[in-house]
């Protein structure tokens, strides 16, 4: 029996193969496409009969899911060729679906209907949301055109999967190996032992360093040595591209300028004038112009506080480092320098009061005062990988209401970075309650020898984020798979909970809660925490121009192009640069050629939605700074306008509902210490 078949609440991973998935994806598909015909030909259009469809689509959906999961996490040849065979059908099918006349037209049905004005606000804005979606997908277009929207989008999703693996196979494809431990000066123990183990894995002594971010980051940010730093430097910022040490071997310059030529023609099919009016059509920004002015007053505000961050940064690094020529390579490392000697304190100093366990037991407690949630272990479920965990969550009447996986070490074969997926969709159909189901994956220095695991404060942040994505997706009430948890929230507005929940990593209580020295058991001692607090916004003008780049860069990139100007995308990147960047920066450097956020992930024409949904989340916790952020009448209401909301209403109407008013751009530019003419 295919395990993938009829998976209920858990997949079964133990079970679970790469041989399994092509036949089973396969199948569900047609059987679904069979299904659903056979209710639009039979069955009225109500309300029973979207359920069945529901039913039918979330079978198909907890196949992939496990599938795509265990691609990204345990990234074999047999796992990745499974995925691409299957991917093709996969995407086949969600665009015939979302081009489906007979589904468009019971929307409609739907929306026409009698019984329509009695639907609650959910019901109604699902229907609505769908028609909407429809009309994005081409429902209205020609058979002609029809077929050619498929084919760009099955070629899009086919890109974006060579994007990513050219990215991975880069990656992958440097390392630097020294036996010499004088090489590595600087470099906190933690790091040394992760690169002493890669060396034993790799079945050599010494140290083995890779571009992964576990190495690259320690070493860009302790190493003494230059040329170390400037090797790795360069070999990361040019992966995937026509330079570096593996120039031209994995180069996505002709997957970019092919995903953008798509994009171009999808947007022209759509009747739009570029892709990024086509991706602001279903977000909370209304238009590429707005999204400009939003991100150049943000810059405004920003860039005379960066340029003397980075005055002072020089000057520093002229004086006591002796690098007058400060470089790239060298921004990390004199930055911890300056931020050591202003504020002594170092991520490494941190990590030592903060073990994996206690830190998890930190955050379910906070998160149990404010929301009225409960967290326990859950050892029953089978799992992919030793170090993964799975936990049950329960609400204050100690009934089940979610599960989730964690998933927090670096290894070999698993996707860098540090995400939150569903699993599993909370939806309600006949009766049932089938309970949403999150994987919480990250990659932190796994733990050393019989050690628990220890985090930096910033991974500890990373862990809050995630963890709010999880909250979104899981503690959701709207039993509609399309409007639950996160589904169909507005990107620009996804981010809000996750973000939200960083603030409470930079909460006194909070932070002593969950931390015990390595040594001697102390929790964070309050001089401590008081310079992490002070640090907090060390460099953040400097930290906010580089999100900026990334924004405008990519908003421009979909902007700009149309099927009359091909794309160029480094020449986009340089005039951003010149209108943005403090920082100078090699003429080498490749860095779209791995912004797997917009090449592959879902954020083309939309990754000003971190700093747009900074604006909501910083606006959302000032109600909490004004009213107490142990309030637990503050947290039920979070809970209850935007927790559990998902996509039930807009993102505008959720954020009006808990604050009382529209957003404010004040509070990100306080919590980040930005002084503007307008607040001093
Ligand atoms: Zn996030």
């Amino acid at each position: 029996m295919n395990p993938l078949l009829s998976i209920k609440q858990f997949p079964d991973y133990e079970k679970i193969k790469p041989e399994h998935a092509v036949a089973a994806i396969k199948t569900l598909c047609a059987d679904s496409k069979q299904a659903i015909e056979h209710l639009l030909d039979n069955e009225p259009a109500n309300w029973t009969t979207y359920e069945r469809l529901q039913a039918i689509d979330d079978t198909l959906s907890k196949a992939w899911s496990p599938v795509s999961h265990l691609h990204a996490v345990m990234n074999t040849d047999a796992w990745r060729q499974a995925y691409q065979a299957c991917q093709p059908i996969i995407s086949q099918y969600a665009a015939e679906m979302s081009q489906h006349t007979g589904l468009h037209r019971f929307y409609c049905a739907l929306r026409d209907s009698d019984a329509f004005d009695q639907y609650d606000e959910a019901r109604k804005k699902l229907v609505n949301d769908a028609i909407r979606d429809f009309r994005l997908s081409g429902v209205n277009l020609d058979d002609d055109k029809k077929a050619k929207y498929q084919q760009l989008m099955q070629k899009a999703a086919e890109l974006s999967t060579t994007f990513s693996n050219n990215v991975l196979d880069a990656t992958q494809a440097f390392h630097w190996h020294s036996s010499d431990a004088t090489e590595l000066a600087g470099i906190p123990d933690s790091a040394k032992a992760l690169f002493k183990q890669l060396a034993e894995q790799n079945g050599v002594k010494g140290y083995w360093i890779t571009l992964d971010f576990p190495s690259y980051y320690p070493v860009l940010t302790y190493a003494d040595n230059r040329q170390l730093r400037e090797t790795l430097y360069y070999a990361y910022n040019t992966r995937a591209s026509d330079q570096g040490p593996n120039a031209g071997e994995f180069d996505n310059t002709a997957v970019i300028e092919a995903i953008m030529a798509v994009r171009v023609e999808l947007s022209a099919l759509l009747g739009f004038d570029h892709y990024a009016a086509l991706s602001l059509a279903n977000k909370m920004a209304d238009s590429s112009d707005e999204v400009i002015h939003f991100l150049t007053d943000l810059v405004n505000k920003s860039k005379p506080q960066a340029q003397k961050e980075y005055a002072e940064l020089q000057a520093y690094a002229e004086k006591h480092l002796d690098l007058p020529d400060l470089q790239a390579w060298d921004i990390a490392y004199a930055s911890e320098k300056l931020k050591q000697a202003e504020y002594a304190i170092s991520q490494e100093q941190l990590r030592d009061y903060f073990p994996v366990p206690k830190v998890l037991d930190g955050l379910f407690d906070i998160v149990g005062r404010l929301f009225g949630v409960q967290f326990e272990a859950n050892d029953n479920l089978t799992k992919w990988h030793k170090s993964v965990s799975s936990y049950t969550v329960k609400n204050s009447d100690g009934e089940d209401i979610a599960y989730f996986y964690t998933d927090l070490y670096a290894r070999q074969g698993k996707n860098g970075g540090a995400w939150m997926n569903g699993a599993i969709d909370k939806i309600s159909h006949a009766g049932h309650q089938q309970l949403p189901v999150a994987y919480l994956t990250c990659n932190f220095i796994p733990p050393v020898g019989d050690e628990v695991a220890y985090l930096s404060h910033d991974e500890v942040v990373t862990l809050f984020h995630e963890f709010g994505h999880g909250l979104h997706h899981m503690l959701t009430r709207v039993p509609y798979s399309a409007i639950s948890g996160i589904n169909g929230v507005e990107w620009d507005a996804v981010e809000l909970p996750s973000q939200f929940m960083e603030n409470f990593c930079f909460e006194r209580q909070v932070l002593r809660s969950m931390s015990a020295h390595r040594h001697s058991g102390e929790q964070l001692p309050d001089e401590l925490f008081d310079k992490l607090t002070a640090a907090k916004n060390y460099h953040s003008a400097l930290q906010m121009l580089r999100q900026l780049e990334f924004s405008l860069f990519d908003m421009k990139v979909h902007a700009e192009y149309d099927t009359d100007h091909p794309c160029d995308v480094m020449a986009v990147l340089d005039e951003v640069r010149q209108q943005i960047a403090v920082i100078p920066s090699p003429d080498y450097v490749r860095f779209p050629m791995s912004f797997s956020h917009i090449f592959a992930g879902g954020y083309a024409a939309g990754y000003f939605s971190y700093k747009w949904a900074e604006v909501l989340s910083a606006d959302a916790f000032s109600r909490f700074e004004e009213e107490g952020v142990y309030n637990k009448a503050v947290g039920r209401a979070f809970k209850r306008e935007i927790l559990e909301r998902g996509a039930s209403r807009t993102a505008m109407e959720n954020f009006v509902a808990f604050r009382g008013r529209e957003p404010d751009i004040a509070a990100l530019l306080r919590h980040n210490g930005i002084v503007t003419e307008s607040s001093v």
